[in-house]
Formats: C-alpha cells, structure tokens, sequence
C-alpha cells in the first residue's frame, strides 16, 4: 500500500503543536502510520500552507433545526428565543430534510467529523445513516410538569428505538434542561442511562439560577406563555438550577454540561464532590447569538475543568462551523494557547463522545481525518480570516 505524506507550517498531533518540520504519514484511507521528521520521510512530501489539525468534534448540535437558519432574531434572550424555537417547529418535511442534508454537508466541508447531536424526533434518521459523519445521538425529552412525564418519556422512547436500531452503540436518552424536566421524568430517563454519555443544557441564562434560587425571572413568563400552571408543582429548591438537578442524574458515567454560560466556582466546587466525569460544553457562537454572553472560559480554565466544542444548531449561529467557535473563543480571550483551542476542538471532544479511538489526534492507527487551517498568523495561531479545508479523505 502506498503512503501519503503531509507537510505543513505547523502539525497539532492531538496533544501538542509541532514546527514545520514534522511530516504526517497515513496510509491511502488515512489511517495514521506515523509523525516523522523531513529528512526520514523519503520522497512525495505534499507541502501545505498553515496548519494540520485531525478532524473537528462538534460536541452539541440540533441538526433537526437546520431549517431555522436566520429566522430568530439576535440577543432576545433564552427564554423568547425558546418561544421562537416552539413557534417554527412546524415547517413542511420536506424543507426539514433539505436542511438537514445542507447543514451536515457545510460540517463535513468545514472539518467537522463527529457530532454530538441532540434530537426531539427521527428526521434526522434518514441523512445519519448515510455515514458522513460520525454521530452520537442524544434523544432529548422535555416536559415539566410531572402529570405528563410518562407519555413524553413514551414518545421519546419511540424516537430513542428507531436510532439505536442503526446506532446502538451512540444512542442515549438526555433530559433538555433543569427548567424543563420534572422529578418524576428525571428519574424514567435515568432508567435508561446507565453507564452512558449524558448531556443537558445547563445554565445558558441568568434567569435560569433565579427561578430555581428564588422562584423569579422570565421562566414564569416561558410557563405563562405556555399556559402551564407550574405554582401547582414547583417550588424553588433554593439552591443553583446545577445544584438541584445533579442528584437526580447518578446513573450516566459521564455528563456533558452544555453552555454553562453562569456556572460558578461554588457550581465547580460541588461538581468535583460527584463520582460522575464532567465536561464543559461551550457553545460561544450561540451564547452570543441569544444572549450575547459568553461563559467564564478562564474559570474552567483555572479548575482544571474538561472543555469541549459545540455548535449548537442554526437557529442559533450563523454557521455549524467548530473553526468558528475557536474564533469567537480567541477573539475574546486571546489569552488561551492555541494548543489548548485545538485541544478542545478534536482529542477532548472525542474523548467525550466516546470516539476517541478512531478520531482526534493524529496516533498511530488511528483515522481522524486531515484538516488543514489556513491564514493562520506567524505565531501559529488562528486569525479572524482563517479558515478550514478537508485535506483527508479527499
Ligand atoms: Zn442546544
């Protein structure tokens, strides 16, 4: 078999960043043989200009709202964007599908290999099982009054059936969010858990500590708008929406937090008190789009927290781009090595997704594909024109 050599400005292994003269050799399908120097690689050296990444894990998607690109308006808020999101569910299938496919599409091209994504019904199903990409599929239920947790559990175990038939291995069950599961539907999803991946929208708002601390802010409004009686079986727990919701997810081994846009140190402090494996999802892109936030990256930082990448979905960010997310990250805290960016971007997000064995670093026998980012500056580093381009699988 033939070998395939690459050569570029500079080479990010998975772990560290390497000068120019490291050379990538994979095998014709792109398995990794080795990293060597020039001088030992022989002959048919393809030089590139920037540098070669593996392939990007986008942690958190919902490609089944691909259809929404650019209907919400900016900086409204969660809780009106969540009343826009319920509105423009009902589009013609159709136009869903076409989205779908033109959305993952866009990931491929731009360097994403493997998503974690979040789905609320099977019309996703149909483009996944054609394998671009790599998908961990999160079957989300919601529902927060206690009278309806077993039917939606019902329903979502229909949409949770027809995915692991094609998945077995990446399907899970996850509860959306602590203001919107109740006790009782907690419980029937960790049932179903055990010893998996989990994954929850966590503190993306303000508002969201407020109605579980005090029992105020716009989630009353969310509930109103609805027409949910929540006085008939809410009452605030006093402690973070984080802190209230933890204990009643014990079942998955590890659990990805998903935004964590008002986490605090006291959050971080009961996490590591848990026997469950944490990790950060951020998704800057979407923070800004909603609320125009970002989270404490460089609280994570300080604590040692495991970090990932996500997208969230196009109702939310003008791109599913994980480059895009980088960025963002970059142009607000430029103070984060690039090394730790690209660490988040591809090792640790698959890693987290449990894929690590094929994809995000460029180890031997591993198949992460090729990515190289271009307009990068002389420090190695992204820029705000940089872009990707899939070298591998061509
Ligand atoms: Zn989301």
């Amino acid at each position: 078999m033939a070998y395939l050599k690459y050569q570029a400005d500079y080479l990010f292994t998975g772990s560290e960043i390497l000068s120019s003269n490291a050379v990538l050799i994979t095998n014709e399908k792109g398995i990794v043989e080795t990293i060597t120097s020039a001088s030992e690689a022989g002959d048919d050296i393809k030089q590139l200009q920037g540098l070669l990444t593996p392939g990007f894990v986008n942690c958190h998607c919902h490609l089944e709202l691909s259809h929404m690109k650019g209907m919400i308006p900016e900086h409204t808020g969660l809780v009106d964007f969540i009343l826009h999101i319920l509105q423009l569910r009902h589009s013609s299938e159709a136009d869903i599908l076409e989205a779908i496919a033109n959305a993952e599409a866009a990931m491929k091209a731009n360097g994403i290999v493997a998503v974690g994504d979040i789905s609320n019904n099977a019309l996703t199903l149909s483009q996944k099982i054609k394998g671009n990409l790599q998908y961990h599929n999160f079957i989300e239920v919601s529902g927060f009054s206690p009278a309806i947790a077993q039917v939606r559990f019902d329903t979502a175990l229909a949409v949770y059936q027809a995915f692991n038939a094609h998945f077995p291995d990446s399907t899970v069950m996850v509860p959306h969010a602590p203001y919107s599961v109740s006790p009782q539907l907690f419980q029937l999803i960790d049932g179903v858990t055990s010893q998996h991946i989990s994954s929850i929208h966590n503190q993306e708002t303000k508002d969201e500590n407020a109605f579980f601390l005090t029992g105020e802010g716009l989630f009353n409004k969310l509930y109103q708008t609805i027409g949910s009686d929540i006085a008939a079986f809410f009452k605030p727990s006093k402690q973070t929406s984080l802190q209230t919701v933890i204990p009643q997810i014990q079942s998955p081994k590890k659990l990805l937090l998903v935004h964590d846009t008002f986490t605090s140190q006291a959050d971080i402090d009961f996490l590591q008190q848990q026997a469950q494996d944490y990790v950060f999802c951020l998704c800057a892109n979407a923070n800004q789009y909603i609320e125009n936030l970002l989270p404490p990256i460089n609280l994570f930082r300080q604590n040692n927290c495991i970090i990932v990448l996500g997208t969230d979905s196009l109702a939310s960010n003008h791109q599913l781009s994980i480059l895009s997310e980088m960025q963002t990250i970059a142009q607000y805290f430029p103070e984060i090595p690039m090394v730790e960016l690209l660490n988040w971007a591809t090792i640790n997000g698959a890693k987290a997704l449990n894929m690590d064995s094929k994809l995000g670093s460029f180890s031997a026998g591993k198949q992460p594909s090729i990515v190289l980012i271009g307009n990068i500056d002389n420090n190695g580093s992204i820029t705000s024109n940089s872009q990707a381009k899939v070298i591998l699988p061509a």
